[in-house]
């Protein structure tokens, strides 16, 4: 048997960190088995999907390499992946379980459901609606002929049960007096969520359904409809959910949800992928930073927690800068230069992208999110026309900072190789010699070259800026102070 899952988000919202979790758990899963990855889109809901929202997810899931064999935009043997496109098809299967049985038209309103439910509590039952109000076949005819519109409900088996082995959550067992006679069809002719992804899923060969656990409450009406169906069941896994560090439910009270806020802060897919599969899975002892493949590679579907998981955007963080420091010099210019660009408004002449690649270590030092890179690289490509504030009432009028900036021309003017240890030895003897502390000698070092006090490391920096630019930025500090 060859694994087939699917992701099956709905147009109705951007792509959220949650839904990422889920699409990337069904593409380890996939690829571990050499199965197909399938997208489809959940649109019956008319009124909230969007275009928009449904581009955004595409364009995500692509930016994060999800990327899947069939579906949405690739194609395959089953249509569209749009559910939109498959309303004949949930007729008929809607149909066909009204002729064996399985399901029967239903007029009750919303009145008499709420009826049935007070009663039912008040005699110490299941409010669970058990299709008491269904009405004769003579009945149902003669108010469809009023014009009356009818829901489509499905008979849940009473008295009974739906059992099965969840993935994550073991054994599961829904006594049926718990469970809705649910609707599948709604009297304005569309399906709902439970018979259009449940048609799907037996359609498309899906055979495991790997899903957030709101939808927990769902898979014995799943179950039903697809053994109603006379099709075999797929296996199901239900994933935790994502809280916020303060243990609630994760929402926009925490921060950004979307992937795409993510993706313009700058963070890597990489690390995202890495730290999205933690949040509930542990690829082994202790280990958190392991590459994709090797994720797939551990990734079975078991070992996966039912304990909810937290996101914490501050270990995100962390461990993105942990993939800017591991990225190649050249992979690392390659992302910063378009950002730099940008920032500048201009391209980068071929030796000023010499000089980034020659700061490069310094700057991924420093970078938790690529969005920070051009604030530390501006330095190298525009000198300071105005000085940070603060900066320069803290380090530059000072009685201290004259003599530093002084000094260091003189030390500069005179080295007799332009190395990064060269000016380190030059600068510190420097101190020595004034009796200066690093804090009051190289800070105004600093401001001068970058305009502030925040900048990659000040000998690598002087380095790649050279002699004469060096010296230019210094002196126009000091005229400045004079
Ligand atoms: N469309 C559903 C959602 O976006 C998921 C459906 C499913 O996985 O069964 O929540």
């Amino acid at each position: 048997m060859s694994v087939r899952v699917r992701f099956a988000p709905s147009p109705t919202g951007y792509l959220h960190v949650g839904a990422a979790r889920t699409a990337l758990f069904n593409f380890m899963f996939a690829k571990h088995f050499a199965g197909t990855f399938i997208l489809r889109s959940d649109d019956t809901d008319e009124a909230r999907s969007t275009e928009e929202f449904q581009v955004d997810i595409l364009e995500h899931m692509r930016w994060l390499g999800l990327d899947w064999g069939e579906g949405l935009e690739v194609g395959g043997p089953h249509g569209t992946y749009r559910q939109s496109d498959r309303y004949e098809r949930y007729w008929a299967v809607a149909l066909s379980l009204v002729d064996s049985g399985h399901a029967y038209y239903s007029f009750a309103t919303a009145d008499q459901l709420e009826a049935f439910k007070q009663e039912a509590r008040a005699n110490g039952t299941s409010p669970a609606y058990d299709g008491t109000l269904e009405p004769e076949r003579a009945e149902v005819s003669r108010r469809m002929l009023d014009g009356d519109g009818p829901v489509i409900r499905f008979r849940v088996p009473r008295p009974g049960s739906t059992e099965f082995t969840d993935l994550v959550r073991d054994e599961m067992v829904f006594d049926h007096v718990q469970v809705d006679d649910f609707v599948i069809m709604r009297s304005n002719n569309t399906p709902t969520y439970h018979l259009a992804s449940t048609v799907d899923d037996v359609d498309f060969g899906i055979t495991h359904v790997i899903r957030g656990e709101d939808l927990l409450s769902s898979t014995p009406k799943h179950i039903l409809i697809t053994e109603a169906m006379g099709a075999e069941r797929a296996t199901y896994g239900h994933l935790s959910l994502l809280m916020g560090p303060d243990g609630k439910k994760l929402s926009k009270r925490h921060g950004d949800t979307a992937l795409s806020a993510y993706r313009e802060a700058g963070f890597l897919p990489d690390a995202m992928n890495n730290y999205l599969a933690l949040l509930g899975w542990s690829p082994g002892e202790d280990e958190t930073l392991v590459a994709l493949d090797d994720m797939i590679s551990r990734f079975d579907g078991t070992s996966i927690s039912r304990n909810p998981a937290v996101f914490d955007p501050v270990k995100l963080e962390w461990m993105n800068g942990v993939y800017i420091r591991e990225m190649s010099d050249d992979a690392f210019v390659a992302v910063a230069r378009p950002l730099i660009e940008a920032d500048l408004g201009r391209e980068l002449e071929v030796d000023e992208v010499s000089d980034l690649a020659a700061l490069a270590p310094a700057i991924k030092e420093r970078t938790k999110l690529l969005a920070e890179i051009p604030d530390q690289a501006r330095f190298l490509f525009v000198a300071p026309e105005t000085y940070d504030d603060k900066a320069w009432s803290k380090v530059m009028e000072t009685p201290e900072a004259p003599v530093a900036l002084g000094a260091a021309v003189e030390v500069l003017e005179s080295l007799a190789e332009w190395t990064t240890t060269a000016i380190d030895g030059a600068l510190r003897s420097m101190l020595e010699t004034n009796g200066l502390s690093a804090g009051k000698g190289f800070q105004p070092i600093r401001v001068a070259i970058s305009g502030s006090t925040v900048s990659p490391p000040l000998f690598e920096s002087i380095e790649v800026l050279g002699l004469d630019e060096t010296l230019k930025r210094i002196e126009r500090a000091r005229s400045l102070l004079l």
